[in-house]
């Protein structure tokens, strides 16, 4: 990517994902070697009018020596300081932009139970500023940064080089940025996606049922009030509109966590902390996991499912068409930002709790009480095929065909 694709990609994370605000604090997290992009959005929210921009950094490498060295124990203790920063955050009202450039398979060798045991941890410890991003209270966004590891994984054929090259290409495309005005196709682009949304919204919909040649045969029960987002995150509780994800495709909301029944099969491979799981399927029963298996990473798909009980059921339903961008590429990312906007897909574990009516309000036991999920987990795992039919019932007694051929019916 050059200078001046840069600069649009930070202007996009910036002014469409952030949507950053005269006078507010951004704090951006960020891989060290993303230190150019890093740069260019530091400029870019300066000139947005922010107060203050507090970079994060981080390493993969120095990351793997942790989990090689450390203790169990050691990596069960997250550091006072690092809880206090987060609260600092949290009161402070920041904007929060996150950059990804992890290599797939980082953490490859290390055993799964250390990578357990620390995300466990840090799961614990920052659940209260993850609560906040995931029910909007900060407006926040990621974006993404290709690494040797990331390129050379995506394509293997090509020299390192010319893998970082194509890969830029490929973010580029699918953020956008080889349109003329990429911030006014961002904008048409949103429109569409608000729109399904509202078409859901108004349905009334009590339940979905999932159809492939893979096997798959899943109801999916939905609870009353959900609310279908996607495109710009309205329900930013400053009133401010944000844009999560970029890329974003889906259209997503909240399922009954106790209301999925039958069989879902996965149809792309989830690469969740550097490990692969592929070609594995899930059987719920009343909403609660009750079977599942796995041809590749069947442990690493345990771990997840055994990381507490919510994580047993699911916490986000997402429909995305077949003929996305991202699809289009014909190419998998490895990484879920990219990944999850290629297809339909479920997460297991927490919900976002503005997916309900006044969701972003209640208490833990009130989102329970509505049937939404809670854990220490969210995992996209993607569903879609080109031949998944999904249709929807309505609590008036009628069928609507919301997926055909794998893509969008209306
Ligand atoms: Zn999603
Ligand atoms: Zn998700």
């Amino acid at each position: 990517m050059n200078k001046r694709q840069l600069d649009k990609y930070a202007e996009l994370l910036i002014k469409i994902g952030i949507n950053l605000q005269k006078g507010e604090h951004l704090v951006i997290s960020s891989p060290i070697l993303a230190s150019d992009l890093v740069k260019c959005a530091v400029k870019q929210a300066y000139k947005c009018g922010a107060s203050n921009v507090t970079v994060l950094w981080n390493d993969d490498e120095i990351a793997k020596l942790g989990y090689k060295y450390r203790s169990k124990k050691s990596l069960a203790e997250i550091p006072e300081w690092a809880i206090m920063q987060r609260e600092y955050f949290i009161d402070k009202k920041i904007c929060y932009l996150g950059i990804s450039a992890s290599d797939p398979e980082a953490f490859k060798g290390i055993k799964p139970e250390k990578l357990a045991i620390s995300r466990r941890a840090s799961g614990l410890a920052f659940k209260k500023f993850h609560d906040y991003t995931s029910s909007n209270k900060i407006r926040w966004a990621l974006g993404a940064y290709p690494n040797k590891a990331w390129a050379k994984k995506m394509f293997p054929n090509l020299p390192s080089n010319l893998a970082i090259k194509k890969l830029w290409d490929y973010i580029a495309k699918t953020v956008r940025l080889d349109e003329d005005d990429p911030i006014k196709a961002w904008k048409e682009h949103q429109d569409r996606i608000v729109n399904r949304c509202k078409i859901l919204n108004q349905a009334n919909i009590k339940s979905f049922r999932y159809t492939n040649s893979l096997g798959t045969d899943l109801t999916v029960g939905m609870p009353n009030g959900y609310i279908f987002c996607g495109g710009a995150e309205e329900g930013a509780l400053d009133g401010v509109p944000f844009t999560a994800n970029i890329p974003t495709e889906e259209v997503f909301s909240c399922p009954h966590r106790s209301m999925v029944d039958g069989k879902v099969y996965s149809s792309m491979p989830l690469c969740v902390n550097g490990n692969i799981v592929d070609e594995f399927w899930i059987e719920f029963k009343e909403g609660r996991i009750i079977d599942y298996g796995a041809r590749i990473g069947y442990d690493n798909l345990k771990d997840i499912i055994e990381t507490d009980d919510g994580s047993h059921y699911l916490g986000e339903i997402a429909l995305v068409g077949y003929n996305s961008p991202i699809r289009n590429l014909n190419t998998l990312f490895y990484k879920t930002l990219f990944d999850e906007n290629a297809s339909c897909h479920f997460a297991i574990g927490a919900c976002y709790p503005t997916c309900v009516e006044g969701g972003g309000e209640m208490t833990a036991e009130e989102l329970l009480e509505k049937g939404l999920n809670d854990s220490l987990e969210h995992v996209d795992f993607m569903v879609g095929t080109k031949d998944l039919s999904i249709t929807a019932q309505t609590h008036d007694g009628k069928s609507i065909v919301i997926f055909k051929d794998g893509d969008w019916a209306f």
